[in-house]
C-alpha cells in the first residue's frame, strides 16, 4: 500500500506535482484562515451579545419597575417567570419565538447558572443567546438576544470566503502551472538533447538559457560533461586505433624473421643445404634473425612496460657522467668517430667546460674485443661476426670498468671539479631509462650519419625554464621538418624495407619519447647548424634547497675536466 502510493507519486510528472502541492497548500491555507476568521468573529459577536444581555439584566435587576417597558421596546426577547417557571410577563418577541424558547420551569431555573447560553432551533441552528437571572423576590428574568444578525454576517462571510477562495485557488493553479511550465520548458530541451545523445548524436549540445537560472547552470554543467565524454571517447577511439595498428605492425615485424628462420629450417629438411658452407651460412642467417627477433621483443617489452605507467624507481641522476658513459659506449661501437661531450649549451658563447674525450685507440679496442670474445666463448655464448656490436659494447664496458677501478678516486675528483662551477644538470629519474634514451639516440646518430661525421653529446641546465637539457647533435643529412613529428611514432621509419640493415623496427624513438614523457620531460628535434639533426631532451631539474650561484669556470679547470 505504502509502496504503491510512493510508486503512484513518483509516476506523476514534476510539473503536476508542483502545481498540485501549491494548490493544496493554498487551499489548506485559505480554509484554515477562513474558518479561523469566522470562528474568531463569531465568538467576538456572541461575547458582545452576552455583554449586552448581562448589562441589560444588571439594569433590570436594579429597576424592575421599568423593566417591562424597557425590554418591550427593545430587540430583546424577554420573560419574567415565577419560581416554578410560570410566565408572569413577557414581550411580544418571546411569544413570536415561543417554539424555540426553553421552558423556563423550576428545574431549568435550578440548573441554570448565571452565564449566557445558546438557544438552538429544531434544526440545531443557534438562534438566541439567553441569560436567566433570579431576582431577589424569587422570580426570575430570562433575557435573550436573537443571533440572526450574527448568523447572517457569518453566512455572508462564508460565502465571500468560499467564492474568493475558489477563485484564488483556481487562479493560483493556473498561474503555477504556467510558471512551472515556462520554467521547465528548457528542461524539455535538455530531455530532447539527452535523447538525441543517447541515440548516438554525441555532437549535440544544450542551448544557452539564462546562465544564472538553475536550468542554465545545469546546461552549463551538462555541456562541460558532454565535452569531457566526447574527449574521452575520442581518446579511446584513438587509443584503440593505435593499439590495432601497433598489434598489426608488431605481428608483421615478428613474422618477417620467423618466416626467414622457418624458410632455412625447411631448406635444411628438404636437403637443399648440402655443403658445410651452406649450412654455416644458413645458421648464420638464422642466428641474425634470432638476434633481430630478440631485439624486437626487448623493444616491445620496454614499450609495453612504459605503457603500463609503472612507478619509476627515481633517484637523483646527474646527466654529465651519463653522457660520458654513453660516449664511451658509442666509441666502442664506432671507434673511428669523433665523439665529444659538452657541458654547456653549445649555442651559447660561454666560458664553461667542454670535455673532449680522447679516442680509445684501435689497439685498445681490439684487445678489449678479444678479451670479450674469450669471455663470451667461455660462457657458452656464440662469438662471431653477427654480434660484433654487442661484443664491442661489452669490451668497452670491460675496459671502462678496469680503467675506472684504476683511476676512480682521481677521476671522480676531476669530474666533480669540472662541473662544480655551474649548476649541475641533475634530475630525479630512473637511471637505466635515461641510459636507454642516450643509447637509442646515439645509436641512431651513428647509424644514420656517415662514418666520419662527428657526434656531440651536450648536457647543461636551462636556468630560465629550470630544466636539465640533454642534446645529441649529429652532422648527417638531418631530419626534414615534415617527418619530425612522425619519427616518434611506433614502427615509423624513413626506410620501409623493414630490415635491420637500414635501422631498426622503428621503435627506438618511440621508446625514447615514452621514457621522456614518463619523466615529465619533452623531446624535440632541430636542425644542427651546418646540417644534421639535434635531438633535445629537457627534463625537470631536481629541486635543490639552496640553488648554487653560477660561477664562471676558468680555463685551467677546463683542462682538468678531460677525463678518460
Ligand atoms: P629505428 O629503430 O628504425 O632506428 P627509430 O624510431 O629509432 O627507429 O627511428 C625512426 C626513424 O627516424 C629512422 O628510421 C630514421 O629514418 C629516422 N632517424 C632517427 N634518428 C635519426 C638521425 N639521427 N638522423 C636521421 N634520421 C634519423
Amino acid at each position: 500500500m505504502h509502496a504503491s502510493l510512493a510508486e503512484w507519486w513518483n509516476a506523476i510528472s514534476l510539473r503536476t506535482k508542483i502545481t498540485a502541492v501549491t494548490v493544496l497548500v493554498m487551499t489548506v491555507g485559505l480554509v484554515v484562515s477562513g474558518f479561523g476568521t469566522m470562528t474568531v468573529l463569531r465568538n467576538y459577536l456572541i461575547r458582545d451579545a452576552d455583554t449586552q444581555i448581562s448589562q441589560t439584566l444588571n439594569h433590570l435587576s436594579a429597576s424592575t419597575a421599568t423593566a417591562d417597558e424597557a425590554a418591550v421596546a427593545t430587540q430583546y426577547v424577554y420573560a419574567h417567570v415565577d419560581a416554578s417557571g410560570n410566565v408572569i410577563d413577557r414581550n411580544p418577541q418571546w411569544r413570536a419565538n415561543a417554539p424555540v424558547m426553553p421552558r423556563v420551569d423550576a428545574a431549568f431555573l435550578q440548573k441554570q447558572g448565571t452565564s449566557a447560553f445558546t438557544v438552538k432551533n429544531d434544526a440545531g441552528a443557534a438562534t438566541f443567546r439567553m441569560e436567566v437571572r433570579r431576582l431577589p423576590d424569587g422570580t426570575a428574568v430570562a433575557l435573550g438576544l436573537p443571533l440572526d444578525t450574527v448568523n447572517r454576517l457569518i453566512a455572508q462571510l462564508f460565502t465571500l470566503f468560499f467564492v474568493f477562495g475558489i477563485v484564488v485557488v483556481l487562479l493560483g493553479a493556473v498561474v503555477t502551472r504556467l510558471l512551472v511550465g515556462s520554467t521547465f520548458g528548457p528542461l524539455r530541451q535538455v530531455e530532447r538533447t539527452a535523447a538525441a545523445i543517447a541515440d548516438g548524436d554525441f555532437g549535440q549540445r544544450l542551448g544557452n538559457t539564462t546562465p544564472n537560472t538553475e536550468v542554465g547552470r545545469l546546461n552549463r554543467s551538462l555541456n562541460r560533461m558532454l565535452n569531457r565524454i566526447d574527449g574521452a571517447l575520442a581518446d579511446r577511439a584513438r587509443t584503440i586505433e593505435q593499439m590495432r595498428r601497433f598489434v598489426g605492425d608488431a605481428s608483421h615485424e615478428l613474422r618477417t624473421p620467423l618466416v626467414s628462420v622457418r624458410g632455412y629450417a625447411e631448406l635444411y629438411r628438404m636437403g637443399a643445404l648440402q655443403s658445410r658452407e651452406d649450412i654455416a651460412q644458413a645458421m648464420d642467417r638464422i642466428e641474425r634473425e634470432a638476434v633481430r627477433l630478440g631485439a624486437l621483443v626487448t623493444d616491445l617489452l620496454a614499450l609495453a612496460r612504459l605503457d603500463e605507467s609503472r612507478e619509476l624507481k627515481r633517484t637523483p641522476v646527474e646527466l654529465l657522467p651519463l653522457a660520458h658513459d654513453a660516449a664511451l659506449d658509442a666509441r666502442a661501437l664506432a671507434p673511428k668517430r669523433m665523439i665529444r661531450v659538452i657541458a654547456h649549451d653549445p649555442e651559447m658563447p660561454t666560458g664553461a667546460i667542454e670535455i673532449l674525450r680522447p679516442v680509445i685507440s684501435q689497439d685498445e679496442s681490439e684487445a678489449a674485443l678479444t678479451t670479450a670474445a674469450r669471455l663470451f666463448r667461455r660462457n657458452g655464448a656464440p662469438a662471431d661476426s653477427s654480434i660484433t656490436g654487442s661484443i664491442r659494447l661489452a669490451s668497452a664496458r670491460l675496459l671502462r670498468a678496469r680503467r675506472r677501478a684504476d683511476e676512480q678516486a682521481d677521476d671522480e675528483a676531476r669530474v666533480t671539479s669540472s662541473i662544480s662551477g655551474s649548476v649541475r644538470p641533475v634530475v630525479l629519474a630512473e637511471e637505466d631509462k635515461l641510459r636507454q634514451v642516450l643509447t637509442n639516440l646515439i645509436g641512431n646518430a651513428i647509424r644514420f650519419t656517415p662514418d666520419d661525421s662527428p657526434i656531440e653529446i651536450a648536457t647543461y641546465v636551462d636556468r630560465v625554464r629550470s630544466r636539465a637539457v640533454l642534446e645529441i647533435i649529429d652532422h648527417g643529412d638531418g631530419i626534414p621538418p615534415q617527418i619530425r613529428d612522425k619519427i616518434f611514432q611506433r614502427f615509423w621509419r624513413a626506410d620501409s624495407s623493414r630490415t635491420r640493415d637500414t635501422g631498426g623496427a622503428g621503435l627506438g624513438l618511440a621508446i625514447v619519447a615514452a621514457i621522456v614523457n614518463a619523466h615529465g620531460g619533452d623531446i624535440g628535434i632541430s636542425e644542427t647548424p651546418g646540417g644534421g639533426a639535434t635531438f633535445r631532451v629537457t627534463l625537470p631539474l631536481l629541486p635543490t634547497q639552496d640553488d648554487e650561484p653560477e660561477v664562471e669556470v676558468d680555463e685551467d679547470s677546463d683542462q682538468d675536466a678531460a677525463v678518460a
